[in-house]
Order: C-alpha cells, then sequence, then structure tokens
C-alpha cells in the first residue's frame, strides 16, 4: 500500500468525575467518552527520502518529533523494522487544546493506519496497549463510540450508544493547559461529583434524559472560575433551547446537547454572530 487515509475523531465527556489524586500525580477518572462526528484526516504516504516528515495544515499544531503523529509512527516503525520513509498529513479540524483528545485521536488514527498500511496484523487490544505508552487517551481513541474510562484513562469499559441527539461544540478563543486544571484541582468533602453511575443506567436503557439531565464534569471548578466566558456560553446555550450543556474535559470547548433541529440551527448563528472568534459546528454523536 502507498498510501491510507484515516478519520480521527473528536471525543467529549458525558461525564468527568476525578475521585482522587494518586502517589504518582495523576488522577484516578471515572468519565463517560463519546465520539463527536468531526474528525481530522491523516493521510500517510510512503516517500523516497527516509525518516518522518508531519504536515500540518494549523500552524501551532508543532510538526517536530513532539507531535504525537510521529511518537505513533516512531513507535510501529521502530518495534516492526519499518524503513521506509513516510510524509504523514494531518489535517485538523478539532480546535487544538480543546479539550476535544484531537491529538490522541491523531496518535490513534496514526497507530491504526500503519498497522493496515504494512499489514502488522495487530489487534485492537495490541494496538492499545501500544497507544497508552503515548497518552491516557490515546487507547479510547482507538476504541471509539461510547465507553466508560476508568483508572488514569486507559481502563476501558465499551458501553451500548448512547441516545442519539446534535451536538453543538463551541471552542472560545482561549487556550487552556491541561496541566493547570489538573494542577488546580482540589479533591475534598465539597467537591461535587457528577453521577456517573445514573448516567451508565441512562445509557443502558436508552433513556436520553436520564443521559441529558446528569451531564457534568468536575473540572468546570478549575477552568470556569479562571475563564469565566464558558459559564457564559453555557448559559447562552440553554436560553438558546440545549437540553443541558457542560464543558468537555479540561476545556475550554463547551457542547450542548440539542433534540430540536431548529433550535441547534438558531443556536448556531446567534452564536457565530456572538462569538466571531470562536469555533463552532454542528455535529452528532457516533
Ligand atoms: P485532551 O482532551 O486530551 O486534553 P486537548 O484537546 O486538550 O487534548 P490537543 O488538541 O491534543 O489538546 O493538543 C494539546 C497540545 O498537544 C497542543 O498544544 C500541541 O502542542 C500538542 N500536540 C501534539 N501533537 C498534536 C496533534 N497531532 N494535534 C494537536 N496538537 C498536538
Amino acid at each position: 500500500m502507498q498510501k491510507i487515509y484515516v478519520k480521527a475523531y473528536g471525543k467529549i465527556n458525558l461525564g468527568l468525575d476525578v475521585l482522587r489524586k494518586r502517589e504518582d500525580g495523576y488522577h484516578d477518572l471515572r468519565m463517560i467518552m463519546q465520539t463527536v462526528g468531526i474528525y481530522d484526516g491523516i493521510e500517510i504516504r510512503r516517500v523516497k527520502k527516509s525518516g518522518i516528515h508531519i504536515k500540518c495544515n494549523v500552524k501551532s499544531v508543532p510538526t517536530d518529533e513532539s507531535n504525537l503523529v510521529y511518537k505513533a509512527a516512531k513507535l510501529l516503525m521502530d518495534e516492526f523494522n519499518i524503513i521506509d520513509g513516510l510524509e504523514i498529513n494531518i489535517e485538523k479540524v478539532i480546535p487544538v487544546a480543546a479539550g476535544m483528545a484531537g491529538g490522541s485521536s491523531d496518535c490513534a488514527a496514526t497507530l491504526v493506519g500503519i498497522n493496515r498500511m504494512f499489514n502488522i496484523g495487530l489487534s485492537e487490544t495490541q494496538l492499545r496497549e501500544r497507544g497508552v505508552k503515548l497518552g491516557a487517551d490515546v487507547p479510547y481513541c482507538i476504541m471509539g463510540g461510547t465507553a466508560l474510562a476508568e483508572g488514569i484513562g486507559e481502563k476501558l469499559t465499551k458501553l451500548s450508544d448512547a441516545p442519539s441527539c446534535k451536538v453543538l461544540l463551541v471552542k472560545p478563543p482561549i487556550d487552556v493547559s491541561t496541566g493547570f486544571v489538573y494542577g488546580n484541582l482540589k479533591i475534598d468533602e465539597n467537591t461535587k461529583h457528577p453521577d456517573i453511575d445514573v448516567m451508565l443506567k441512562g445509557i443502558e436503557n436508552n433513556d436520553y434524559k436520564a443521559v441529558s439531565d446528569n451531564i457534568g464534569n468536575v473540572l468546570e471548578s478549575v477552568t470556569i472560575p479562571a475563564y469565566p466566558i464558558i459559564s457564559e456560553i453555557k448559559e447562552d446555550m440553554l436560553e438558546l433551547g440545549a437540553d443541558n450543556s457542560l464543558m468537555s474535559g479540561s476545556g475550554p470547548t463547551v457542547f450542548g446537547l440539542f433534540t430540536d433541529e431548529d433550535n441547534i440551527a438558531q443556536a448556531y448563528k446567534v452564536l457565530s454572530i456572538k462569538y466571531p472568534d470562536a469555533q463552532i459546528y454542528v455535529t452528532e454523536l457516533v
């Protein structure tokens, strides 16, 4: 195979709970992960020039060894003695540093793409074992769909598809460091934890209201006070007819769940005018 194209889907967290800080500095999490319909395109091509050459349409994304796509390609090429030169073109659509696991998803798609292109024959489980070395969200991005993620995010349980709905994504033009958010998170008796178990039941019963009513993200307690625009966007969405709205991951992307097509179309219009520098998408759960 001379080239391959793989879609790298973005994710939102329908639920994100932090149970405790661990000795090793990581946090034990309990998250409901959900793929959404916007994706980056990853095209991998054999080229004459040896080495791994990354290209990306977004300037702020590094194209050197620090790119997770580079790391994914290198990991498999080293392990399976692949000596071909590769050019990997990342066509980004998923907002960068947004809480939507864009980099992790690109990384996952690269592992999947190289495995296929070179007929390596690794199973999904074997790819996930390699993915976790590159990032806690990478195994989930390989799996996709609706899943419960525990541990640091790598312990995955596949769930039935969440009840379908439309999703409005708004990424305001601010950068939020994931390190800042976890570094300033305090988990104590006052922490308001989302009810992940109720949401698991809701998903099992295909009960949209139970899911929509119970979305929650413990990281909002850090990100929102630092960036109040996030709660403003959440409120805007509710006023514009969202069934509920929440920050994804460590932010700053806000998502709104909608069942009414007219409402989401109108919300898209209104928020595009109010936040002209935001990245805004209408999509769905996939
Ligand atoms: P998460 O939801 O996992 O916290 P995120 O949406 O917050 O992810 P990313 O979009 O993955 O964040 O980007 C975080 C940083 O990672 C970027 O600022 C960028 O420098 C770096 N990075 C490395 N590889 C990539 C990639 N392929 N795409 C985007 N960013 C990348």
